[in-house]
């Protein structure tokens, strides 16, 4: 038996199965979905919440307002669509009139319900002509004269097996032992931004009985989720600018011998970024900067002026792509300004023999390389660098990599600039680049045509081939983009639609073919052939999603457009804005939802990059750009970027101003704080020397 006055962590450390009033079968799947002490459950915070607080007879309901409806189940329907999908619809009675709760693409919800059964749905109400209706509504199945109160209820993640009475139960009982839980914020500090304490936080935020308690509660630990990031992030940069790089001032001289390279002007945007990273640079501490800027701004000559500012400093730099293809790109446009140079460049590819590669290895630890191209994952390895004074990492998609290029230098950081495919939603570069500084290129190198973007449809396909067919014979060259294929889908891929355009539509015209499967010589070739026109036609993946740079195409045909994300149909699109012709591009798609179909009127209806980030990240939620697996922090658990952007903001000024204050949280008052950043970011942000 716990005594009273035992430690809250000991009593939290608790196993679910010897908690009161959890049953053994449900002490068994509880684990399974990283459940196993009264701690985990207390903290494992609901994912959703159903409010039973407006319950309402369906007469009285209103158009465009969420309730809760009671009623038995009358009829069940299902149908398959003409696209492929299906409508499930259950209609509802009560005393009143009745309401179809209907839900698509989920025949499984067929088998929910019976008829009779007594139900109660909650969602948003639409009056649909005559009826009533709930689009994927929440449900809960009701005992024959059970009448649900009017109460908040905590909606849990489940396994198979597992219910969310299970779940619900549990964190009561857990519940009972959390009093006392280790409080981060010094009190006044609470008082001061009006935030619950957490042992009432956490209670409410379970258990709430008003929407008034849920928001205190969640808006406690919300907060704290993202003022410990943002303090983490604040920390490390303090802790960076604490280090040293070294001085690279732009002279004069210097900086017209490398404009000189240019074959044209520079925008305003790329003067003013250019400005900003040389100043960086210039100091003796080492550069961290986010540049930012729409597809085909023109990022990659700020990368180049920054590495040849580098290089004439005597350091080395280092370009690093996302892909192979990219950054043969990168390693030939370098090639081309620098021709009638001293400088010495060297590609890392993959293609590489292990005895060029240890040569190339050898050459760059002897310093008898000044740049050096190649992939992340290339150059990050176990390349030494005699004196590295730059690390350009291009097309920022995966947001880990940052973390771990801890690239091998004695002594003196290097500088860093990071440059993002397309432009970020504020709210994910806060959080995910928000130790950096920033600057924005909004300009676009004069003379780019828009591009034509036309959402269509199988009606269409003739009309457009003919007229892909017409623009080729001109002496254009043009895109077929098919979305990546797992194995166990029926799409066609690539190569199928390769074979079907050479035999079919494009008979007669040269086609290349590229996907992620080829070996990077066989990728390079096809790029080659491309770019110099041997091929007028690219049938391809998404690898040709980021920064490929062939100026005479100016066509591109995007199949199965709903299955792309919005920022990356606005990349793709950007492959054919590059020279001075007019751009078209056909999506070809069957939108299933709602998002989709908004996600590519967005795509239609601008060409803002910046614009759309913040589009794609309503429509889609953090969830894609956040996901686990794309960068190295750990996933929030509750707060979320798209809702709590206020928030985020206010925790972001807060950290900052806290580090200000107390840059190394060495204060007694801030030591639970600094433990908990360090537990949760200690590792991924390298913040080990700080703690
Ligand atoms: P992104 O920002 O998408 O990486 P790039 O750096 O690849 O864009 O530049 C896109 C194209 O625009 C390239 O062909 C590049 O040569 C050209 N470009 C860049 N800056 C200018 C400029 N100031 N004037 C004219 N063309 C430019
Ligand atoms: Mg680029």
């Amino acid at each position: 038996m716990d005594r009273p006055d035992d430690a809250p962590e000991k009593r939290l450390a608790t196993p679910v199965r010897a908690l009161r009033g959890v049953d053994p079968r449900a002490a068994e799947l509880l684990p399974r979905i990283g459940l196993k002490t009264a701690a985990d459950l207390v903290f494992n915070f609901p994912r959703d919440y159903l409010d039973l607080t407006d319950i309402r007879a369906i007469r009285d309901l209103e158009h465009g307002q969420m309730a809760g409806v009671v009623g038995a189940v009358e009829e069940i329907d299902h149908r398959l669509t003409s696209n492929g999908g299906s409508v499930t619809g259950v209609l509802i009675r009560d005393e009143t009139d009745c309401l179809r709760a209907i839900w698509f693409n989920q025949g499984f919800m067929r088998d929910k319900f019976k008829p009779g059964q007594r139900v109660l749905v909650s969602g948003k109400v639409k009056r649909e002509g005559l009826v009533w209706e709930m689009a994927h509504p929440k449900v809960r199945y009701l005992q024959e004269d059970q009448q649900p109160k009017g109460q908040i209820v905590p909606v849990y993640r489940l396994c198979e097996g597992l219910r969310q009475l299970d779940v619900r139960r549990a964190v009561k009982s857990a519940l009972q032992l959390a009093h006392g839980l280790e409080e981060a914020f010094p009190a006044d500090y609470l008082a001061k931004k009006r935030l619950l304490p957490i042992d009432q936080a956490i209670r409410l935020v379970h258990f709430p009985e008003t929407q008034e308690q849920l928001a205190d509660a969640r808006r406690r630990f919300v907060y704290q989720e993202l003022f410990v990031l943002q303090l983490a992030l604040a920390l490390r940069r303090q802790t960076q600018q604490e280090s040293l790089a070294a001085e690279m001032p732009a002279t004069a001289l210097v900086d017209s011998r490398i404009r000189r390279l240019f074959p044209f002007e520079l925008t305003a945007g790329q003067n003013a970024a250019i400005g900003e990273v040389a100043a960086d640079m210039a100091r003796p501490k080492p550069m961290n900067r986010l540049l930012q800027g729409d597809v085909g701004c023109g990022k990659t000559v700020v990368a180049v002026y920054a590495m040849l500012l580098a290089v004439a400093h005597g350091y080395q730099s280092a370009l690093m792509a996302p892909t192979e293809v990219l950054a043969h790109q990168h390693a030939q446009t370098l090639r081309n300004l620098l021709a009638h140079s001293q400088v010495r460049l060297l590609e890392l590819t993959g293609a590489l023999t292990p005895r060029e590669r240890q040569d190339a290895m050898a050459a760059i630890a002897a310093g008898q390389v000044d740049v050096v191209v190649g992939t992340q994952a290339l150059i990050q390895e176990d390349v030494a660098f005699a004196k590295l004074g730059l690390v350009v990492i291009d097309e920022q998609h995966k947001f880990g990599v940052r973390q771990r290029a801890t690239l091998k230098q004695a002594g003196m950081c290097p500088h860093y600039l990071v440059m993002t495919a397309t432009p970020i939603p504020r709210s994910v570069t806060m959080t995910l680049f928000g130790d950096l500084d920033i600057s924005f290129i909004r300009d676009l190198p004069p003379g780019r045509q828009k591009v034509n973007t036309y959402l269509t449809n199988d009606d269409l396909r003739a009309r457009w081939w003919e007229f892909f067919r017409k623009k080729l014979t001109a002496g254009q060259q043009g895109y077929v983009i098919t979305p990546r294929v797992e194995e166990h889908e029926t799409l066609a891929s690539a190569e199928q639609h390769f074979q079907e355009l050479a035999a079919g539509e494009l008979a007669g015209f040269r086609l290349g073919l590229l996907h992620g499967r080829m070996g990077p010589d066989e990728k390079d070739e096809q790029m080659e052939c491309f770019r110099t026109g041997q091929t007028q036609v690219l049938v391809a993946t998404t690898v040709v999603e980021v920064g490929v740079d062939v100026p005479r195409a100016t066509l591109m045909a995007i199949e199965d457009g709903e299955r792309f994300g919005l920022s990356q149909l606005h990349q793709l699109r950007g492959r054919i804005s590059r020279g001075t012709e007019p751009g078209y591009c056909a999506v070809f798609c069957r939108p299933e939802n709602d998002d989709a179909r908004k996600r590519l009127e967005a795509l239609a209806s601008s060409t803002d990059g910046f614009e759309l980030a913040e589009v794609d990240f309503e429509l889609r939620g953090p969830g894609d750009l956040l996901g686990t697996r794309q960068h190295g922090l750990a996933r929030l658990r509750i707060a979320d970027l798209t809702r709590d952007q206020e928030l985020l903001k206010l925790a972001r000024a807060d950290a900052q101003q806290l580090v200000a204050e107390d840059p190394h949280l060495a204060r007694t008052e801030h030591a639970l704080l600094k433990a908990q950043l360090l537990r949760r970011y200690g590792k991924t942000l390298d913040l080990g020397d700080v703690g």
